[in-house]
């Protein structure tokens, strides 16, 4: 089926959809992005990613030629117009097209390219993957110092994801110069031990995940002590489990690092639970 997607003002079918050769987004990577997931029709947790995107957009020194309300619309609209019951919405604001290639940054007032697209995942909350759990490796995490703004520099990412598939597992995390785990590939990385659940502190060395935020809180919620640090792989492997979240994996066990087998070898009570009542509640606040 073709589908509709959003550019600059217009819904249109993606194969009449054009961006210019020259815009920033395509020649240097000067774009910024959000995923926000659809159940039900309904958009997950819409306000985080708007407010990430307005975050990100603010360190880049990027205007936004659309306002948070028109966006709504335009997510709602694109949900409307594919029948996406279960899915994701891909944002992308570009600093647009100033007619050539410069290093420097065009004008302020040049609008810039926004760009909205559906995929369509029937299974998303009911995903085979979250039954058996991820296997991850770990590699070096040779990414910029800036990863807690959301940019379109997506190839080491990508990269480690080839690594993960060639190596025959599911993700690879990331591994900083001392030796704990920064993040996934496209998700932020815990362990749990205990009653106690363990993630990286918000810093620049990761994304402030929107699932993140939500998970810590309703762990909180459940009685859960929430300790913000690093871990190592090997603190992992010796831990009674280990998750990842993200809006497109909700809440994912880890049940494999680098060959090692984390607990039981199987998703986890804690990962489930968590991943349950993330479920339960973000489809009770879904707009
Ligand atoms: N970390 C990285 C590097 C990501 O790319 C993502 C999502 O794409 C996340 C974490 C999770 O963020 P969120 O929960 O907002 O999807």
């Amino acid at each position: 089926m073709t589908r509709i997607v959003y550019l600059n003002g217009d819904y249109l079918p993606e194969t009449e959809a054009r961006v210019s050769i020259f815009d920033r987004g395509f020649l240097m990577a000067d774009g910024v992005y959000e995923v926000t997931s659809v159940l039900d029709g309904k958009l997950i947790d819409f306000d985080g990613h708007i407010r990430r995107l307005e975050r990100s957009l603010r360190e880049l020194e990027m205007s936004c030629p659309i306002s948070s309300a028109d966006l709504l619309t335009v997510h709602r609209e694109l949900v409307a117009r594919n029948g996406i019951d279960q899915g994701m919405i891909y944002l992308q604001v570009t600093r647009g097209n100033p007619g050539d290639r410069s290093f420097l940054f065009p004008p302020a007032d040049l609008p810039g390219t926004v760009v909205a697209f559906t995929q369509n995942i029937p299974n998303l909350a009911d995903a085979p993957a979250a039954k058996v759990g991820f296997r991850v490796i770990t590699i070096p995490d040779l990414r910029w110092s800036r990863v807690d703004i959301k940019t379109v520099q997506l190839l080491y990412p990508s990269m480690g994801k080839m690594a993960a598939k060639k190596a025959g597992v599911d993700d690879s995390w990331f591994i900083d110069e001392a030796g704990a785990v920064t993040e996934g590939t496209s998700n932020n990385a815990y362990i749990v031990k205990g009653n106690r659940i363990i993630t990286r502190a918000l810093g620049n060395d990761i994304l402030h995940g929107i699932t993140r935020a939500a998970v810590l809180r309703f762990a909180a919620e459940a009685q859960f002590e929430v300790e913000e640090r690093a871990f190592t792989p090997a603190e992992a492997q010796g831990a009674d489990e280990a998750f990842a979240t993200a809006a497109s994996i909700f809440v994912m066990p880890v049940v494999e690092v680098d060959g090692k087998p984390v607990g039981t070898g199987k998703p986890g009570p804690v990962a489930t639970r968590l991943r349950e009542i993330y479920l339960d509640e973000m489809r009770k606040a879904a707009i």
